[in-house]
């Protein structure tokens, strides 16, 4: 929608082809319906959120930046406000009015839309774009734009066509795998937790037992394991290791206090409130449904008074306070995954323009392209951003086109 409302502003005669009979379906439910919009993070630090690929961003990033984003959305009634880790939302909290604003963008510079029109083929001549094929139908143009998004959450639309059809013109296709996206634990104790969410935690992400990523902040147990904030980030590296051994997920419940003075705590507790039931004395440190089996995986007996626990039952409780261990024993289907990693390689494509190298007249943006970041705002910028500088480049493509044709 950005990236045909941006070419025809600027001057092209644009047809958006759309597989399902409505527009923006996964951008309606970002955000938990809210749809946080971009992150106030300055620019070097917003493309280290992508990882390795943030580089092939800063073109298309500098251009159309997060004011500018605000900006657009704003002038189209959709004031933002910042919160909680700098990330950005509307603030009628309503993701409706993003993909609404989108829309009157597309009406106002006399867009095309047709609906129910999923692109089969890209039409070609050689290595130059010639239009594209829908329901059977070819539509002739200079140039197109794929903007197909991702693999994940297909009932939205984005079901991984771009990759097939780009792949059919020759592009180079990144292995498609979920990135943010819940993970399976082996424990079947984390049914008992399923629904309970806990803020301020420190999760350690393991691969054969020897730490390769940590992160601080929210974690989330469901019934087949742990999703969260937390978990969402770390999930791409843990896809990535399962496929080198035995992943697993230490959960530091106390991140702050150092591991000694973890054990001393405790037996303060258990001194102070000694004739009470450990499992009471637990209520002080823990939410009280971790309680019962906090007790269960250290093998203490719940009715046991707080002076009767020995030094050995107190130092496991101390541990597992400290490094509750979960073995990841895979991740949830790409249909769950919030962005897919993998995709149109980006040395492929053009960072100034968005254009293919290999194409002449075509155009990527947003998630087909192997670009995908952490939780916070940072997918849905780099989709505007590279719709914004792909409509721009294929207008421009367009009109040196049609300029070409006039004078054969
Ligand atoms: C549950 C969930 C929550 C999310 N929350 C956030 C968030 O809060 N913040 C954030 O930054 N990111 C969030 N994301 C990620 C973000 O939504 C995506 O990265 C972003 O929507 C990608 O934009 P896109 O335009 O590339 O693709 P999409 O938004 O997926 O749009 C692709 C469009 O192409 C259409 N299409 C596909 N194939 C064809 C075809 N063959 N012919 C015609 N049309 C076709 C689809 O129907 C769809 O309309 C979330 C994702 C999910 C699943």
């Amino acid at each position: 929608m950005m990236a045909a409302g941006r070419a025809a502003e600027c001057g092209a005669d644009v047809l958006l082809l759309e597989k399902t009979p409505r527009l923006g379906n996964k951008l309606r439910i970002t955000g938990k319906g809210r749809c946080n919009v971009t992150n106030v993070a300055q620019l070097s630090e917003f493309v280290m959120h992508f990882g390795g690929t943030g580089r092939f961003l800063y073109g298309a990033l500098s251009r159309f930046f997060v004011n500018d984003l605000r900006a657009f959305l704003e002038e189209r009634g959709v004031p933002t406000r910042v919160e909680r880790g700098g990330r950005v939302f509307p603030v009628s909290e309503d993701a409706r009015q993003v993909t609404a604003a989108l829309e009157g963008y597309l009406v106002l510079n006399g867009v095309r839309v047709r609906r129910r029109h999923p692109v089969e083929r890209v039409l070609v001549d050689g290595q130059r774009v010639m239009g594209v094929e829908a329901c059977g139908r070819a539509s002739d143009g200079c140039a197109v734009v794929l903007a197909t998004g991702g693999a994940s959450y297909p009932r939205t639309g984005s079901s991984g066509d771009g990759y097939r059809l780009a792949a059919e013109l020759g592009h180079r296709i990144l292995p498609i795998r979920p990135a943010l996206v819940p993970l399976v634990a082996q424990e079947p104790w984390v049914r008992e937790l399923q629904g309970l969410s806990l803020r301020n935690v420190e999760v350690t992400l393991l691969l054969e037992n020897e730490p390769i990523a940590q992160q601080f902040g929210e974690i989330l147990f469901t019934h087949f394991g742990v999703s969260g904030p937390v978990v969402l980030t770390l999930s791409k590296q843990a896809v990535d290791a399962m496929a080198k051994g035995q992943v697993s997920l230490s959960v530091n419940l106390k991140p702050a206090l150092p591991a000694e003075e973890m054990d001393q705590r405790l037996q303060r507790k258990l001194d102070q409130h000694g004739r009470q039931q450990v499992l009471r004395i637990l209520t002080q440190l823990l939410p009280k449904r971790m309680t019962q089996l906090m007790l269960d995986l250290a093998g203490i007996p719940a009715d046991k008074r707080g002076n009767q626990v020995n030094a050995a039952e107190r130092q496991s409780l101390a541990s597992l306070l400290q490094d509750l261990r979960l073995t990841v024993e895979g991740a949830r289907p790409i249909d769950e995954a919030i962005v897919t990693a993998g995709g149109v390689d980006t040395r492929e494509i053009n960072p100034r323009t968005m254009e293919s190298k290999i194409v002449e007249g075509l155009f990527f943006c947003g998630e087909v392209i192997d670009v995908d970041a952490d939780t916070g705002g940072y997918n849905l910028q780099a989709a505007f951003s590279t719709g914004r500088l792909a409509g721009e480049s294929a207008a421009a493509a367009a009109q040196a086109g049609l300029r070409d044709l006039g004078s054969q």
